[in-house]
């Protein structure tokens, strides 16, 4: 490790990483820091039995030929070497209720979306061209989405659009509503939630839908080596615990080992909240802070991990997202103690030559931080191990089982089928992450106030940029995007999009 950089990035998410590697392939002399054991902040993976689980990529859009993700991690260099699984073209979201025996599947291409949905709805014809057409209307607004170096607007039709009223706004029928909002867990949608958020993630996945083989972590790697071969660095295990601040501009990070380094650009890819904390308050304007200090988290999480017994459950190349009734996707987040969880996601893993039959099955569903304010005192990961005791051992068990009975609902068989369950709560990401209360997507947004919670990459700091899921969106291609967004300040978004589209025109001249 040397003691100066031309760039210090703080954080390796996705965000981190994207950015570590537009900038070194640039020449710059880039260094990534950890503070954990693993790359990759939510891309990272874990085993239990021998079995690979994802922690946060449970499946990714836009990767087919052509498309935005495609594009831009080709010109990362590691397209054609990830290993993925396309999901069910006939229906790689399936929705289902309690007391409604049908599947609502999620077909890929705007073809096959709009007809399957039809065949359910026939008399819908008008609510499903309109919603088609204005989703695919509100994502070209998005230039970084479609790969256009000019600049952002804010047109303030598209950010002030509610996801939820214009859905409603639709039809009149409640089944149709609740399947178009029915996979809304991708964003934790309310009714606040702008459109424009449910269209760029759902845009993505009915453009075309893929699993990570053996998981997600697969992307950090390639993007680790991929930093290397441009002469960058990485150091996990090396968590930052403060910004220098000399003359209104950071000088150098310190590092929990005592050590110091110096940059002359530094990028932040943690929770902004916990930025401002490590930059000193002292160094930014009042506003600033209370912009940022006001901007509320997305909800947290509960997940149940499971092993499933060898030739028992059979593989579904598909993701389930059931909800208790047709009011639940919009109003899951305010669950009572009584009747959580309102609705999952439940996800399978992929391994390499998948046979017929599963290893992993993974429930999602949402988790107040609040409920785990009694162990939020305590700190446990791999790399610092610590107890949080035997409360709250009992409390992920009470909840694991009071999610493995509505899964049951589901899966009917499940229990059968369970070698053994893992479970994480809002602490396990607020300590593995340093989310803030164990936020799962970072920053909400809010269609009736749009621009508040849309933050710059700039800081208030000139040599200080933000990069990672709190800033433009979430998501693997949302995060991706925002790095080209946060890297873009500091090369120019006319030439870092030229070097993009000029690397396409160069393959295929070649
Ligand atoms: C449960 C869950 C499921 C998801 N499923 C999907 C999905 O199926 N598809 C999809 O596209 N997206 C999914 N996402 C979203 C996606 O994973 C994230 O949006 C994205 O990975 C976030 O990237 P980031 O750059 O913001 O970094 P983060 O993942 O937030 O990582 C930040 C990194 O900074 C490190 N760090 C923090 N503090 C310090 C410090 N002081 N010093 C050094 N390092 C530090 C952390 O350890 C971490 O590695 C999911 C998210 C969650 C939570």
């Amino acid at each position: 490790m040397k003691d100066t950089y031309d760039v210090i990035i703080v954080g390796s998410g996705l965000g981190g990483l994207v950015s570590a590697n537009l900038l070194a392939k640039e020449g710059l002399r880039v260094c990534l820091l950890e503070k954990n054991q693993q790359f990759g902040g939510n891309l990272q993976t874990f085993s239990r039995d021998k079995v690979i689980f994802d922690t946060g990529v449970h499946y990714i859009g836009g990767l087919a030929q052509g498309q935005n993700l495609y594009r831009y991690f080709s010109y990362l260099g590691i397209m054609n070497a990830l290993k993925l699984h396309p999901m069910d073209p006939e229906g790689f979201d399936i929705v289902t209720f309690n007391d409604d025996p049908q599947d609502y599947p999620y077909a890929q291409g705007y073809e096959a979306f709009s007809n399957t949905l039809l065949k359910q709805f026939p008399q819908e014809s008008q609510a499903i061209t309109t919603y088609i057409k204005t989703l695919k209307w509100v994502c070209s607004n998005f230039p970084l989405y479609n790969l256009e170096p000019k600049e952002a607007g804010y047109n303030m039709e598209v950010f002030q659009m509610g996801a939820k009223s214009f859905i409603d706004s639709l039809t009149e029928n409640e089944t149709l509503r609740a399947v178009l909002a029915g996979t809304n867990i991708l964003y934790a949608g309310t009714a606040q939630t702008p459109f424009y958020v449910h269209a760029l993630s759902v845009n993505s996945y009915i453009e075309s839908a893929y699993r990570c083989v053996n998981g997600g972590s697969q992307i950090t790697k390639l993007l680790l080596k991929k930093l290397k071969e441009h002469g960058g660095e990485a150091y996990k295990r090396h968590e930052v615990t403060s910004f220098t601040v000399s003359n209104g501009q950071v000088t150098s990070v310190l590092l929990k080992n005592g050590k110091e380094l110096k940059g002359n650009l530094f990028i932040s890819n943690i929770e902004p909240k916990q930025t401002l904390t490590m930059v000193g308050e002292e160094h930014l304007r009042k506003a600033y802070r209370n912009r940022i200090k006001n901007t509320d988290n997305s909800i947290a999480s509960f997940s149940v991990f499971i092993v499933l017994k060898p030739g028992t459950f059979p593989y579904l190349n598909k993701n389930y997202y059931h909800w208790k009734d047709y009011k639940s996707p919009w109003e899951a987040l305010d669950y009572t103690q009584e009747n959580w969880p309102l609705g999952y996601m439940a996800s399978m893993g992929i391994e390499k030559d998948q046979g017929i039959y599963g290893e992993t099955l993974t429930g999602l569903t949402y988790m107040r931080f609040e409920e785990v304010e009694p162990w939020a005192n305590t700190f446990n990961t791999v790399a610092e191990k610590n107890e949080r005791g035997q409360t709250y051992e009992e409390f992920k068990q009470a909840k694991t089982e009071r999610f493995l009975n509505v899964l049951e609902q589901k899966f009917p068989n499940l229990r059968n089928c369970i070698k053994s369950v893992y479970a994480s709560t809002p602490l396990s990401n607020r300590d593995y992450i340093g989310s803030y209360r164990g936020s799962m997507y970072g920053y909400t947004k809010n269609h009736e106030n749009p621009l508040k919670s849309i933050l710059s990459p700039k800081t208030k700091i000139p040599n200080l940029y933000l990069t990672g899921q709190s800033l433009n969106m979430h998501g693997i291609l949302g995060v991706t995007i925002g790095a080209v967004n946060t890297c873009s300040e500091i090369l120019g978004r006319e030439y870092l999009l030229t070097k993009i589209l000029d690397s396409e025109n160069a393959l295929i001249d070649s």
